[in-house]
């Protein structure tokens, strides 16, 4: 019998997991479906009680519901703990399992799509909201020299810092006080770019030789990778190969087999 998944969200129109996973379950030969499903904003817990009732075996969760789909796990993985929010779930007898692979899937893009590994590096992330929290983990487990933290209100970047201090040299720092700085990756894990806008960002925090990353995808340059061009970046790549890898390392979770990411970017890139 196939075995279903899906992903939950408010709104889901957009997502581009169905079209990701079914190309995954091509490429691996797996007898799956998946589908987006439309939760409530009020009872996400009812929609996903009522998916594994109907025989559902994972699902992805997307905005809203990262936060309370990690309240409603009855067991997490300890990467999901450290994110503090859980966008892959399992579902194994009456346990549902909550786990986290945006890390890890932003992470392989970097090192293995971008060629651009994390070693000794100086890592700047801009933001603190859930998009940030995620990746830190994974980022400090490659060991950088440094991992800065900068965002809006700094009380949030300071509070991230301390809890993520006790696994690696991290740090938080005002926009303002970056001027003289360069870092060797420049993270956006804002949600600037949605709106059209540039973090406060002063010239020269891009080093030579440096990446600048915008975890946001879509048609051309984000304001922010338009501005890390303009100010010298080596390179700038948007977040549609973490899109892809975060739903290869889910599909792994799931399946026990990993799908190959690249093809599958490939395939969007061209659409
Ligand atoms: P949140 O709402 O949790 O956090 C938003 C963050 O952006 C906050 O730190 C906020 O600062 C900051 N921010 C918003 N507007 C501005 C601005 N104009 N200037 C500076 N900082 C700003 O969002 P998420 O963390 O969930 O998502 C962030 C981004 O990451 C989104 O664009 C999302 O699409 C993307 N994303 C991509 C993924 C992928 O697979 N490629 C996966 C997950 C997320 P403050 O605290 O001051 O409000």
């Amino acid at each position: 019998m196939t075995d279903r998944y899906c992903v939950f969200g408010n709104p889901i129109g957009h997502s581009k997991s169905p079209r990701i996973h079914a190309i995954f379950a091509r490429q691996t030969g797996q007898d799956i479906c998946y589908e987006a499903r439309l939760a409530p904003l009020d009872d996400f817990a009812g929609a996903l009680h009522a998916f594994i009732e109907a025989g559902g075996r994972g699902a992805n969760v997307t905005v809203p519901f990262k936060e309370t789909a990690f309240s409603l796990s009855t067991q997490r993985t300890p990467r999901a703990e450290l994110a503090g929010a859980v966008n892959t779930l399992r579902f194994d007898q009456a346990e549902i399992i909550g786990d986290n692979t945006d890390g890890a899937g932003l992470t392989r893009d970097l090192a293995v799509n971008l060629g651009h590994a994390l070693h000794g590096q100086r890592i700047l992330l801009l933001g603190a909201g859930g998009a940030a929290r995620g990746v830190i983990g994974p980022l400090l487990d490659q060991q950088p020299a440094t991992l800065t933290i900068a965002n809006r209100t700094a009380r949030k970047a300071q509070d991230l810092a301390e809890v993520f201090s006790a696994i690696g040299s991290v740090k938080s720092i005002n926009y303002a006080e970056l001027a003289g700085n360069d870092f060797d990756l420049v993270i956006n894990a804002t949600s600037a770019s949605l709106s059209g806008e540039l973090p406060p960002l002063p010239p020269g925090v891009f080093a030579a030789g440096s990446l600048a990353y915008d975890m946001m995808y879509g048609k051309g340059d984000t304001p922010f990778m338009a501005f890390a061009r303009n100010q010298g970046a080596a390179r700038v790549a948007d977040g549609l190969g973490m899109l892809v890898e975060q739903a290869a390392e889910a599909f792994f979770v799931w399946r026990g087999i990993r799908p190959e990411g690249a093809p599958v970017m490939a395939l969007l890139r061209g659409e």
